[in-house]
């Protein structure tokens, strides 16, 4: 699937979210105008016809959230692309709480097919804390209201926000599995300079999660998602998402390639079961494991990093990790 990516920064959000600084996530100041969105989607048109879904993603802000007219202003300007073939559908984010049968039956005549809910949490205490101004129950009325009206149900993570803890993070992804979303985001919270999370790092009523941890909590995430068929899309901010990477990010569990370091470390638990199982292979200090070849990168681990975890764990002197076929 090829998405292409337009930020709507949702200027004058009455919102406070504390991780939020919408300029900086978008990554520019005003919302794009029609000639602008059209360079954009002409910008791929070239290499649409490689893919067998296109579509057209109004990210960046609360698209529901932003005056009615604009919403219809985007929709029209994209929708000959959907006419031609070029594009297959639209998909756009927006708040729990900006959804209802009236923005629902107003999507719908504009070729949307997915609609992501930026949930964050399903701890209400962790959305007080975070500013976010809606609650766990909004996600819940929102998300079975998309899926009623048939459209493709998307849900957006954080973890490690203001008041969360590891079992409040394990509980939300429990309670996003109960909504039956088709695709769902992790994103570790990140501090962006200048927001109130900023001032709250510095005045210590927050401490970020280190990597390492959150590194873990997000593999235990991604198992309980795969075991209940639920594709997630995204690990971790990227370049893609509109953040500016260039000094930005001031505190917080980021990694430019967060998303491999989970099938790392999901990859890594793995082989040390093969290990455990393995008795001649301790005896003779040589560890052979054999695994998928599209996950031989995962196994092997940036830089190495398995190899040389599983040689200090297990004290062999060669691990040789090897893809089936
Ligand atoms: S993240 Fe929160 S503050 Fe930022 S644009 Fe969305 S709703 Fe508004």
């Amino acid at each position: 699937m090829l998405i292409i990516p337009i930020f709507i920064p949702h200027a004058g959000c009455p919102h406070d979210c504390c991780f939020c600084d919408q300029k900086k996530i978008s990554g520019q100041k005003n919302p794009p105008d029609e000639a602008e969105v059209i360079k954009i989607v002409e910008s791929y048109l070239d290499i649409t016809s490689n893919y067998e879904t296109v579509q057209i993603a109004f990210f960046g802000g609360s698209f529901t959230a932003i005056p009615r007219e604009m919403q219809e202003k985007y929709l029209k300007t994209v929708a000959p692309y959907i006419e031609s073939g070029a594009v297959s559908s639209v998909r756009l984010s927006t708040r729990p709480d900006c959804i209802d049968d009236d923005v629902l039956i107003f999507l719908r005549k504009y070729n949307v097919r997915t609609i992501e809910l930026g949930a964050q949490s399903m701890d209400d205490d962790v959305l007080l804390a975070s500013g976010r101004g809606h609650t766990a129950a909004d996600t819940v009325k929102s998300s079975e209201l998309i899926r009623a009206y048939g459209f493709e149900l998307g849900l957006q993570t954080m973890t490690g926000l203001p008041g969360a803890s590891y079992m409040s993070d394990i509980a939300t992804c429990k309670k996003i599995i109960e909504l039956k979303p088709d695709i769902v985001r992790i994103y570790p919270t990140v501090v962006l300079r200048d927001t109130f999370l900023h001032k709250m790092c510095e005045n210590g009523t927050y401490l970020p999660p280190t990597l390492e941890k959150t590194v873990a909590l997000c593999a235990e995430l991604m198992l309980q998602y795969r075991n209940n068929n639920i594709k997630v899309i995204r690990m971790g901010l990227q370049a893609s998402d509109g953040v500016s990477m260039d000094g930005e990010i001031v505190a917080g569990p980021y990694h430019p390639a967060f998303g491999q370091l989970v099938k790392s470390h999901i990859a890594y638990n793995r082989l040390v079961k093969m290990a455990l199982e393995s008795k001649d292979n301790t005896e003779s200090k040589i560890f052979t494991a054999y695994v998928p070849k599209e996950e031989l990168s995962d196994y092997i681990g940036q830089k190495k990093c398995n190899v040389e975890r599983l040689k200090k764990q297990f004290g062999y002197q060669k691990v040789i990790i090897k893809s089936i076929n």
